[in-house]
């Protein structure tokens, strides 16, 4: 029997982690905040999963923070700004084996979780697998991608990854995953926040090429101060093949401006900006996208942070 994955978060890579493994035969379960969501969850059939239009349902098991199991494996599938707090929670339940898998996009709440427990392994992901919540415990599968695993203090695959594999979860273990992470930082930080000044799908920024080409120049730096130079390659010509292949999406950021949600601005741009003042530079145009977004999103009354 391999070991039983606890997922923390419930939400849409959550679930469609835990569908999936639960469908091939792992053992799962799933971390809910408090015992009112627990309540609600086990009022249902369980959690479902809503793929090219077909919806399946599967039971999973559910539990609070306060569950006394030990933890040895955790996903956890929180937003950037509650992964740390949300580990915290569990820290009595993580023994000195224990392995965390963290799905945050962005930069910063991976070393936050980290610092907090020396002793476990913390690999971190990096997905362009898309997923939404369209009612309580559902999930609609919308993008079909891939995800990296990795652990930059230890290269060395994990056994576990046949779990993935048996789960037709597409993943691939990589020994330079900060590079991924902070390539994908650099194309969120140079379209994200710009489709959400402008209010625009990404194909708006056509428009506005000047701009992102400027963004792009300052991002490059950044990579380079940073000691991520293979991050750096191109990016420009990356980040408008993007805005021409993703034309019609609306940015992640976009959409939770949109629907009134925290976004997580402060592990994305917020952390591009931090990173350049601890190199005493300054990136005028970042600063500045930074400060009309804070501007805005102050006036949306939403979380500047
Ligand atoms: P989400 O749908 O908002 O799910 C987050 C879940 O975490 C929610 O269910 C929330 O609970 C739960 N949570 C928060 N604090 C908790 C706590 N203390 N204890 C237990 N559960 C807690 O977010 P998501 O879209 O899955 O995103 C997760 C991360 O993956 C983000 O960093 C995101 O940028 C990244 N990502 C997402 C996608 C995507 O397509 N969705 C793709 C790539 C990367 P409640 O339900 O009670 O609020």
């Amino acid at each position: 029997m391999s070991t039983t994955w606890h997922i923390l978060g419930a939400g849409s890579l959550g679930t469609l982690w835990a569908t999936r493994l639960a469908r091939a035969g792992v053992p799962v379960r799933l971390i809910l905040r408090d015992q009112a969501r627990l309540a609600s969850y086990a009022s249902g059939e369980g959690l479902t999963l809503v793929e090219q239009g077909i919806a399946r349902t599967y039971r999973v098991t559910g539990e609070t923070p306060d569950s006394p199991e030990p933890i040895h494996r955790l996903l956890v599938a929180c937003k950037a700004y509650d992964a740390p707090g949300a580990v915290a929670q569990l820290q009595h339940r993580l023994g000195p084996d224990a392995e965390l898998i963290l799905l945050q996009n962005g930069l910063g709440s991976q070393d936050a979780v980290a610092a907090q427990l020396p002793q476990a392994r913390c690999i971190f992901a990096s997905s362009t697998e898309g997923a939404f919540r369209d009612g309580d415990w559902r999930v609609v599968f919308a993008g079909h991608g891939y995800t990296w695993l990795g652990d930059a203090a230890r290269p060395t695959a994990p056994l576990w990854l046949e779990d993935l594999q048996a789960a037709a979860i597409p993943h691939e273990w990589s020994t330079d995953i900060l590079t991924r992470l902070w390539r994908k930082l650099a194309l969120n930080c140079a379209i994200n926040p710009l489709t959400v000044l402008y209010q625009c799908r990404n194909g708006g920024l056509q428009a506005h090429q000047c701009e992102v080409a400027t963004l792009c120049a300052e991002l490059t730096e950044l990579l380079e101060w940073c000691g991520q130079p293979a991050a750096a390659l191109d990016l420009h010509g990356e980040v408008q093949r993007v805005i021409q292949a993703t034309a019609a999406n609306y940015s992640s950021m976009y959409q939770d401006v949109a629907n009134a949600r925290r976004t997580e601005i402060s592990y994305l741009l917020g952390y591009a900006c931090q990173a350049a003042a601890r190199h005493r530079r300054v990136l005028p145009h970042l600063q500045q996208v930074q400060a009309r977004l804070v501007e805005l999103l102050v006036a949306r009354r939403l979380p500047r942070d």
